[in-house]
């Protein structure tokens, strides 16, 4: 289908886009438009304007922050896939960055994108959530933190206000951790994906598309850290999560292929 129509303004810098964000309010921000243009196309979205603030290359970076690293939100997949910072201190993200979609879709998504659209089969949004990351808006009334536990609020709903721009995602410095995902095609989204890391001395463990918003298997973490074995911690894999039945799989049949990554990834770290 043909989208609405809509106005195109390209922001300068992220004053700007603010600044166009606050006075205009059915207007919509630009990133990779990955996801959003679809969603036009459907006419799901019906902006009056896009923002776009896909060239700001003030928010794409990877840098070292002490024991941190910090992810300008606009940095794209194919940016994280081989960056040397995060080859050196936390593989998993680039791991993850290269199993999303086809070249073109690496070349063009961000991360900010991808956390600040809300969809719970994102993978870097399953990734930051199990890394605790913190991410960074700025808006009116200047720039605030969010922790990724708090981010997610509802299938395709965060904590961002609609004047606010995900700036930048931080993160700890992570050497074991994996990245497990099937989908039904080679290059499609997750039918399940499983994120597992050990992060200061405790194994933390994140769900694709098992609800409706990327999810902690927190059950399984703290089976983990009472002492259980790998394969007994993954049988608590579907606690507490909800996933959807579709063209890619039953809810049942997600709950036990979790199951089975989870144990897998496990047996990685
Ligand atoms: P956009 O589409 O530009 O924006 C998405 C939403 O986020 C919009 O509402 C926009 O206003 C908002 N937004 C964007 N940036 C910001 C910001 N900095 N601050 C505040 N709001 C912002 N993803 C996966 O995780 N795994 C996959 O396997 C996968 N496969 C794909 C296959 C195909 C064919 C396609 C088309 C997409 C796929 N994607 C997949 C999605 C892809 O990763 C998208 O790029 C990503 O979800 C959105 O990032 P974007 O930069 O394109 O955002």
């Amino acid at each position: 289908m043909i989208p609405a129509a809509f106005a195109y303004e390209r922001a300068g810098s992220v004053d700007e886009a603010l600044a166009m964000l606050g006075s205009d309010e059915d207007a919509k921000l630009l990133a990779g438009g990955h996801s959003l243009i679809p969603l036009l196309r459907l006419r799901f979205a019906r902006p009056s304007t896009l923002i776009d603030i896909g060239r700001l290359s003030e928010l794409r970076y990877v840098r070292e922050d002490d024991d941190r690293i910090a992810i300008g939100a606009l940095t794209r997949h194919a940016d994280l896939v081989r960056d040397p910072v995060l080859a050196a201190h936390c593989p998993l993200i680039s791991d993850a960055a290269a199993g999303i979609g086809d070249a073109q879709v690496r070349h063009r998504g961000t991360i900010g994108g991808s956390i600040a659209h809300g969809d719970p089969a994102s993978d870097l949004a399953t990734i930051v959530l199990t890394l605790d990351a913190d991410l960074v808006v700025r808006g009116p009334n200047g720039e605030r933190t969010i922790p990724a536990a708090e981010f997610f609020t509802g299938m395709f709903e965060t904590a961002l206000a609609r004047e606010e721009i995900l700036t930048e995602i931080r993160v700890s410095k992570v050497q074991e951790g994996t990245y497990l995902k099937i989908a039904r095609r080679s290059e499609d989204w997750a039918t399940v994906g499983v994120a597992a890391a050990r992060v200061e001395g405790r194994v933390q463990v994140g769900l694709t598309s098992m609800g409706a918003t990327p999810l902690r298997a927190r059950s399984v973490e703290d089976a983990l850290a009472g002492g259980a074995t790998s394969s007994d911690a993954a049988t608590h894999t579907a606690d507490g999560t909800s996933p959807p039945s579709d063209v890619s799989g039953s809810g049942e049949y997600r709950a036990h292929l979790a199951q089975v990554l989870v144990r897998r990834a496990l047996e990685q770290l």
